[in-house]
């Protein structure tokens, strides 16, 4: 676990300096060339648009100008009146796309236009202002380090990520007891092939941009795939925290609207999922931060905050920087793919406690010979339950009937409860629940929640007693007990005032 936290945290690390080294790069780069009217255009058609730019100098020089991220199929530069650089245009394919690079340039005295046109079809921009640096070099690896090369890598990994998780999902056993694991794997795997998905534009689109019929359908593959990413993403916290109701409409709403789009002219389907996009991710980020805070990992909160962060930039980067989605997917991407390592060694351990028959046959859940090995500290609590008049549903309608009552308990409990959390068969019709980091409150609210549950899935009650484990859990659970038979008393004397 903890190599895996580490391990997290230099890969976010790593990942957050180089986004941020590039960012500021580009942020703090004051020689730019001013740029005349709008840099983004929409074409309906195969076309030219023509940006000009004016930069002034006050010595004749030999320098570089930088181009960043020219969202285009072809593009030409001019140098007061001369071309100094042209690829791509008229129907052969551009290879610089969104790449950073520097272009070698005569710059003379006072005032220098530049002229850039570029071809191309749908949305064609310059999102990043060109600039003048003798020193080009760092920052366009920087830059093509974070916005294209990662993006490269991370295709094939999160492809192999997305197969592992289906493999695991198809090998894992069918009880009840990790059925929200299979659920979140499942939605994992299928969030990660769709991020792979998309991610597989940088490669092909440099190819293929210039052939018509491939740019209409990786530019749809592209944008409909991130849809279903952030829908699976959003499917997979739920399903890790048991609550699987938003996605119960989200997931087959997504996936008919992006069958619906998919039969669309790829030009209005990528419009709307254009104009849809930043509602998507800001959602997201509002879903991640929501399970992270409730999770109470401090990794996830740093970055949640790495996110928010990623999303203001978007936000206000829209106009005047380089565009910084594929910084926020990615460290969605980090985020989830590491919650769901550690659930993945949560499993793992849950499979080895099978073998060593700590699990309870009936229910799924721990039977009491996990409290031998049980990871406990001051600030957990120890609940004690017991069902109410069970010996009588045992009697009036069968055991089998009892046995459904005690699945019942455990699958409420279950889907209460967090990963680290304990659910315990103590006995017959007694159960334990070890709540980590989790005071006497905290215990009593969630025990509210599922002895609600239960009576409503199950017509019968619960009795219940907390404590909190001060250092001697033999100690704790007999006070857990002590509570429940109180309550258990409180009950009998109300039934007796009733008769
Ligand atoms: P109280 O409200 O005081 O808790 O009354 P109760 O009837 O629940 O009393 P008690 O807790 O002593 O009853 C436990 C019963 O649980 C006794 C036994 O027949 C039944 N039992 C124990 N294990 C199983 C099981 O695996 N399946 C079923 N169906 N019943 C079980
Ligand atoms: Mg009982």
């Amino acid at each position: 676990m903890k190599s895996t936290k580490s391990l997290f945290l230099i890969l976010l690390s790593a990942y957050v300096a180089l986004s941020a080294i590039s960012w500021l790069s580009y942020s703090f780069h004051k020689d730019e060339v001013l740029l005349e009217g709008r840099t983004k255009f929409y074409l309906e058609k195969p076309g030219w648009v023509t940006i000009k730019g004016k930069y002034k100098s006050d010595k004749e020089k030999d320098t570089f100008l930088v181009l960043c991220m020219i969202d285009a199929q072809g593009v030409e530069v001019r140098l007061n009146g001369k071309v100094i650089f042209k690829v791509g245009g008229d129907g052969s394919a551009s290879k610089i796309w969104r790449a950073t690079f520097p272009v070698p340039v005569h710059i003379k005295e006072g005032m220098n236009e530049f002229i850039f046109n570029l071809w191309g079809e749908y949305n064609i921009s310059m999102p990043a202002r060109p600039f003048i640096s003798d020193n080009p070099w760092l920052y366009s690896f920087f830059m093509n380090i974070v916005h294209t090369v990662i993006p490269m890598v991370l295709s094939p990994v999160f492809i192999a990520i997305g197969i592992f998780f289906l493999y695991a999902v198809s090998v894992l056993p069918r009880d009840e007891a990790n059925s929200r694991d299979r659920q979140a794997f499942f939605y994992f795997s299928l969030s990660q092939l769709s991020a792979g998905i998309f991610l597989l534009y940088y490669f092909t689109f440099p190819n293929f941009s210039s052939i018509k019929f491939y740019y209409g359908v990786i530019n749809k593959t592209a944008a409909l795939s991130t849809i279903l990413m952030l829908v699976f993403f959003y499917a997979t916290f739920e399903s890790m925290n048991g609550n699987f109701t938003i996605s119960r409409y989200a997931v087959p709403i997504g996936i008919s609207s992006v069958a619906l789009l998919a039969f669309f002219d790829y030009r209005h389907s990528i419009k709307i999922i254009t104009l849809l996009l930043p509602f998507f991710t800001i959602s997201m980020a509002a879903t991640l931060i929501f399970f992270s805070t409730r999770c109470g990992c401090i990794l996830l909160i740093l970055s949640m905050a790495t996110l928010v962060a990623s999303v203001i930039q978007y936000l206000i980067s829209i106009s005047i920087g380089p565009p910084v989605i594929l910084p926020i997917i990615t460290s969605v991407a980090i985020t989830a793919f590491v919650m769901i390592n550690l659930k993945l060694k949560d499993y793992l351990e849950y499979m080895r406690l099978a073998n060593l028959s700590k699990i309870d046959p009936l229910t799924g859940i721990y039977n009491r010979k996990i409290l031998e090995e049980i990871k406990i500290k001051e600030g957990d609590s120890v609940v004690f339950i017991d069902i109410d008049k069970f010996k009588m549903l045992n009697d009036i309608y069968g055991h089998d009937y009892g046995d459904r009552i005690l699945r019942i308990l455990s699958q409420v409990i279950l889907e209460n409860i967090k990963g680290k959390d304990y659910a315990i068969r103590y006995g017959g019709d007694e159960f334990l629940i070890i709540f980590r980091d989790c005071d006497k409150n905290c215990a009593e609210e969630i025990m509210k929640k599922i002895s609600e549950e239960f009576k409503v899935r199950s017509k019968t009650t619960i009795s219940y007693g907390i404590s909190e484990y001060k250092g001697n859990l033999e100690k704790a659970i007999k006070d857990a007990d002590i509570g429940m038979y109180k309550m258990k008393k409180k009950l009998d004397s109300g039934l007796e005032e009733v008769l």
